[in-house]
Formats: C-alpha cells, structure tokens, sequence
C-alpha cells in the first residue's frame, strides 16, 4: 500500500515574514490527515525551515540540484549542502527547469542520480505540453522522459524515487487534467517503471501536479495510480495546502 505524499512546490515565492506565516499556519492545522506532507523553498530558505519545521510532520526540500558534489560551478547548489539543512526532497526536472533552462532529460537523470548519492528523495518530474498531448504525443514524450531516469538507476535506486506528472498546460493555469487524463497518464507511467521491475513499480509513488486545488484534489487522489500531488499556487495558502491534504 503506497502512502499518500502532497508536495507544495513555492517557484521563486516567498519572504522571511511570509514563510513564518505560511509554515506556521500549515504545521497549526496539520493532523493526521494520513499523507505525507513537504514543501520544496527556494535555497536561501533552507536554514528557515529546517529552523521552523525541525520536529514537525512537515518534511522540507528544495527545487533543484547541482549534478556537481563541490567546485567552480557559480551559482549551484549541491545536494550535500541541501542536505546540510535537513533537506529531504528535492525536485528534478521541473517543467520549468525544462522550459527556461534547458534541461534535457539526460541532465534531469544526471541531477536524480546526485541526489540519491547524497540520501536526498528526488522527485523526478514529467509532462507534456499542450502542443504535444494535441498532436498525440503524450506517451511518447513522458515515456522518453522517465526513460532518461529508468537507464541511470538501478531497481533498487529507482525504488527511492518519487516520481510527478505535470502536465505543462495544468501548471498555473486552472485547467487541471481531468481524474480520468491524469490517470491514464499515471498508469502509463507505472506500466513502464514494471518493464524495470514490477514489484518496484507498485511501490512507487507518482504524485500529480496542475492546478491542484482542496475542491478538485480529492477526486485527484482518489485515482488507483495516483499517490499524492505536487502544489504550485494553492501551496502558498496554508487553508489551500491543508484542504488539500485533508481531501487525501
Ligand atoms: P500549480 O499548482 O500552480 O498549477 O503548479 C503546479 C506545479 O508546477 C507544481 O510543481
């Protein structure tokens, strides 16, 4: 039985006033809702929430990673230092990564892999665009996607990944994917993780994420292959972020 796991993902969002508010109101109205629950900061506010969220059920990561362990590479962040400050997730390939970084897969897989050496849980991200799920290419891209990962890992490694469908058109932009395109997507998914290895494959849990929101999570979650979501603006709202943790 996989455990349900909610994710809020803040993007380049937040103060040090506005954290306090956010985390203290989530960690105030948390209860056993049954999930797992995190948030992914931006960097600079990795020492805030270790400090406000050591102790609490509230797990904590950040938003990207260097593939680089140390060295002359300005302006990265390795996972041995996300995990100088109690860092336990860290996202990978983030559709946004992808879109204005230009992160292929291969370097998403490269980033996955240094942050399972350094006993961090990757949370590997897929998705196709608009332009792509109309022109029938859906499979095709999140296959390829998730691919990249499958080749650099290990059945044992691949066993500590969680993975994320996003779909690009459900991030910001109030259209969520319906339970039933979300699904299909999330099957497709674990299907390719069981040509790697089956018994992996059920335990793996594949988080959604666009548009998640309490009045549309619990239908979400409620899927046989969908293990918990990643939250992008309703994660910045502790009533939203704890609505929808509740709907698990
Ligand atoms: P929204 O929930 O704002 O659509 O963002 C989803 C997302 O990108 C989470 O990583």
């Amino acid at each position: 039985m996989r455990r349900k796991l909610v994710i809020g993902n803040w993007k380049m969002n937040g103060s040090r006033a506005g954290n306090t508010a956010l985390l203290s109101g989530i960690v105030a109205g948390l209860n056993d809702f049954g999930a797992d629950c995190a948030v992914c900061v931006p960097a600079p506010y990795l020492a805030q929430a270790q400090t406000e969220l050591e102790g609490t059920a509230v797990a904590w990561g950040a938003q990207d990673v260097s593939i680089h362990a140390s060295g002359a590479y300005t302006g990265e962040v390795s996972a041995a230092m996300l995990l100088d400050f109690g860092a336990q997730y860290v996202l990978c390939g983030h559709s946004e990564r992808r879109a204005y970084h230009g992160e292929s897969s291969e370097l998403v897989a490269q980033k996955v892999v240094a942050a399972l050496a350094a006993g961090l849980t990757p949370v590997a991200c897929f998705g196709e665009t608009l332009a792509q799920r109309e022109a029938g290419e859906t499979e095709a891209v999140i296959c390829g996607q998730l691919q990249a990962v499958l080749d650099v890992l290990t059945p044992e490694q691949v066993a500590k990944v969680v993975l994320a469908y996003e779909p690009v058109w459900a991030i910001g932009t109030g259209k969520t994917a319906t339970p039933q395109i979300a699904q299909a997507a999330h099957q497709f998914l674990r299907a390719r993780l069981a040509q790697k290895n089956a018994a992996v494959a059920q335990n793996v849990q594949i988080l959604y994420g666009g548009s998640m929101k309490p009045e549309n999570a619990k239908e979400l979650m409620a899927q046989p292959d969908i293990d918990g979501g990643l939250i992008g603006g309703a994660a910045l709202n502790p009533t939203d972020f704890l609505g929808i943790i509740q709907a698990v």
